[in-house]
């Protein structure tokens, strides 16, 4: 068996890591109004310093501040100057800053090749647990952001969290949906499978979601999922190497974003990307980049984000 197994050279920027959801698992929030936003002056001077490095996709990861709340606007103004900023300096932005208006996806839309955010689950029954405190999880207001993007034309990634207390079951509902939007709107370029991985700060005690279960769930969402969307894992949350061979040949294809912190999981450094090949090639598998955006959606983007992508395809030749 041999092939292509490809992942994004992406660097995170958090616009803001305060939240006023409260999920259990959390290891990455901060109370509402504790931490300071990242300035305009401070994402520059990171950036400039990335322009040299390979770094082709930044991932804007924020905290959520309350629709109804008067910091909305300027909240949603900041990650819209950064992805400004990021494509102006020659980055290809992807944001997911959890749900949005319409009217907000459709300003992204302007400035970002993609966007995200995880269904995580569709089964109600998390509210009463993980998410009792978390308004922005209700499934319906998650689904319906997938909805928009598919009306919006913005290629889109989602994914399932697995281990928060859902049965199998649950997790077959929640890909059949996913296969449903993407029959309608075509605009899911890719489907991330993550093992819930307890953390420093998680008041949840669950144990993490065990790896050797993964090649099997990935199995399963190959059948369910078109052909059209890519399978993708992260690899440092795997324990031991040997679980990565096992979920690519389980038909996962991609390896994600990879860059120096992963923000939602602090805990578990990115792999390193040469340990990575190598791993990859002793099964025949050779690891590429690839940009955030999938070629299939490249139509999509506006005349100046085409222009941008097409500088990297140059690049990457
Ligand atoms: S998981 Fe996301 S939505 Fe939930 S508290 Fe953390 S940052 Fe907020």
């Amino acid at each position: 068996m041999s092939g292509i197994v490809t992942y994004s050279p992406a660097y995170t920027l958090v616009p803001t890591y305060e939240c006023f959801n409260r999920c259990t698992y959390c290891n990455f929030r901060t109370e509402p109004g504790q931490s300071s936003w990242l300035k305009l002056s401070e994402a520059q001077r990171q950036l400039e310093r990335l322009q040299s490095e390979g770094v082709c996709e930044i991932l804007l990861l924020s905290g959520e501040v309350h629709p109804r709340s008067p910091k909305r606007k300027s909240w949603f103004q900041r990650i819209y100057d950064i992805c400004e900023l990021a494509l102006e300096l020659g980055f290809l932005p992807h944001t997911n800053a959890g749900p949005l208006s319409f009217a907000e996806m459709a300003q992204l839309k302007q400035v970002n090749v993609s966007m995200g955010l995880m269904l995580e689950q569709l089964t109600p029954k998390l509210l009463q647990t993980v998410h009792r405190q978390a308004p922005s999880k209700v499934p319906a207001v998650r689904l319906q952001q997938l909805e928009w993007a598919g009306e919006l034309q913005i290629p889109f990634t989602t994914g399932l969290l697995l281990g928060l207390g859902e049965t199998e079951a649950d997790w077959w509902e929640t890909l059949e949906v996913i296969a449903q939007i993407q029959q309608r709107w075509s605009n899911i370029q890719e489907v991330i499978l993550q093992p819930h991985s307890p953390g420093h700060q998680q008041s949840f005690s669950a144990s993490a979601f065990h790896p050797y279960q993964l090649p099997e769930v990935i199995a399963t969402a190959r059948e369910i999922l078109p052909s059209t969307i890519a399978i993708q894992f992260p690899p440092n949350l795997l324990s031991d190497p040997k679980f990565i061979l096992e979920c690519i040949a389980a038909g996962a294809t991609d390896l994600g974003g990879i860059g120096p912190k992963d923000e939602v999981n602090p805990d578990y450094p990115h792999t390193d990307l040469s340990f990575l090949a190598e791993i990859l090639a002793t099964a025949g598998w050779v690891l590429v980049p690839r940009l955030p955006v999938y070629p299939p959606y490249q139509s999509w983007l506006s005349p100046r984000l085409q222009a941008a992508v097409g500088q990297w395809q140059k690049v990457e030749g």
